[in-house]
């Protein structure tokens, strides 16, 4: 594609003039004059705008390294010219390189990406699933749209699993596994591991129960001892550590014991590896080998719960070893594997929360029970905040404006054409 001399003009004075203009917008603005919607407002506008300077910004540097332009710089390659530029660790740029690379060959990506509809993290994400399955890049695109980051990265990585062989995809990983540490110039200690998807369950599920004991007595000491869900992991890194390297100072209490949730098809259990459409993962840490899943059915002292599923209904949970949770709050783990509230996409110390509440009747049972973060189940129970759930979709109610008075918010919903009768949810 090639423009006339003028179009390329015309585009560089309207982006001169877009950060002559912002330069003093961003420097004089006085953002506490802004109205509460006016403050939201801008800020939605300026997160757009900012996806869209980012897939700029990308294809320019798309075409900076393949014409050769950053050799008149002093750095070795385009990547590191763009880290200087942007002050972004190499392998980041290198990364965003690659994506824009590969775009040109998946046009719906790239269309998404030139309307703004995806920031740099999503479009990694997105095209290197649609590398390995070209033809679904608009279900991609819809993951990208509806789910929060963390949900997509699961579902980037299921297709990218799917598409390798079990074998090729934990060789790769087997051969390049590591484990580096360093201080860093902030005098602080630093990891960073690759491990099998198999090694890295493992790993999560012995944590797990020391960044529970951490999560819970932090909880006790109410909100000044709130940490966040990194912090206690590395917390229960530490305690994992100390107990292995000096035992435990009461003797009398016994380590923690773990547990691997696993969720698979039946269909795959029986076969001994997944083919399209099947699931055999580890929620929260990533697709495993259904043989790895069998192995540790094999243990002895097993501590593995796998919950089989067929599609998208729980068929059957089976419970191997010791110290496990109830059946229902398996399938409740299993069913919501992050806070329910769309776009929240929250995974750690999530809340089991009575969709129709107790007092009222609600049951307890799967349909009527949900997980939700601490932020949301607060929002729930003390600002009236309404979750519901339509045709296997939940769908989140912010009561801004409302009357106090359900049936009065019943009547207005009736006036405007709602239906449905209101759930009396707390
Ligand atoms: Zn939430």
């Amino acid at each position: 594609m090639s423009h006339p001399r003028r179009i390329i003009e015309h585009m560089f004075a309207t982006v001169g003039e877009l950060l002559e203009r912002s330069k003093a917008f961003v420097a004089e603005f006085d953002f506490g004059a802004l109205e509460r919607d006016g403050s939201r407002e801008l800020y939605e506008q300026l997160v757009e705008l900012e996806r869209l300077a980012a897939a700029a910004k990308g294809l320019a540097a798309d075409r900076m390294a393949d014409s050769g332009a950053w050799w008149r710089t002093p750095y070795r390659s385009p990547a590191h010219y763009m880290a200087a530029c942007e002050a972004k660790p190499v392998n980041r740029s290198a990364e965003m390189l690659h994506t824009v690379d590969k775009m040109h060959e998946l046009p719906e990506i790239e269309s998404a990406y030139r309307q703004g509809a995806l920031n740099d993290e999503q479009a990694m994400e997105v095209v290197s699933a649609a590398e390995a399955a070209p033809g679904i890049q608009e279900y991609l695109l819809s993951v990208a749209e509806g789910e929060a980051l963390i949900e997509l990265r699961r579902e980037c990585a299921r297709v990218r699993a799917a598409a390798l062989s079990e074998k090729e995809r934990q060789s790769r990983a087997h051969n390049s596994r590591r484990l580096r540490h360093w201080v860093d110039p902030d005098g602080a200690f630093r990891l960073s591991g690759r491990f099998t998807v198999a090694a890295g369950a493992e790993i999560m599920a012995a944590l797990e129960p020391y960044r529970q004991r951490v999560a819970d007595r932090a909880s006790r000491r109410g909100r000044r001892g709130r940490i966040s869900p990194g912090a206690a992991l590395a917390d229960a890194l530490v305690e994992l550590s100390h107990r292995s390297s000096f035992g435990s100072q009461d003797p009398m209490r016994p380590p923690p014991r773990a547990s691997i949730h696993v969720r698979l098809d039946h269909s795959a259990l029986v076969r001994g590896h997944t083919v399209s459409g099947e699931i055999c993962e580890v929620p929260g840490v990533g697709p495993v080998p259904v043989e790895t899943v069998r192995g540790w059915m094999k243990q002895k002292d097993a501590y593995v719960a796998a919950i089989l599923t067929d599609g998208d209904d729980i068929r059957k949970v089976v419970r191997v070893g010791r110290d496990i949770p109830a059946k229902l709050e398996m399938a409740l783990r299993e069913r919501d594997q992050c806070c329910v509230v769309p776009g929240c996409g929250e995974v750690y110390d999530l809340q089991v929360d009575h969709v129709v509440e107790m007092e009222r009747g609600g049951p307890t049972t799967l349909y009527n029970l949900c997980r939700l973060c601490s932020w949301h189940h607060y929002l729930k129970t003390h600002h009236r905040y309404i979750l519901r759930r339509r045709l296997g979709h939940w769908l989140w109610e912010d009561p801004g404006g409302i009357p106090p008075d359900l049936d009065d918010l019943q009547q207005e919903l009736s006036a405007a054409g709602y239906t449905g009768s209101l759930p009396r949810a707390g």
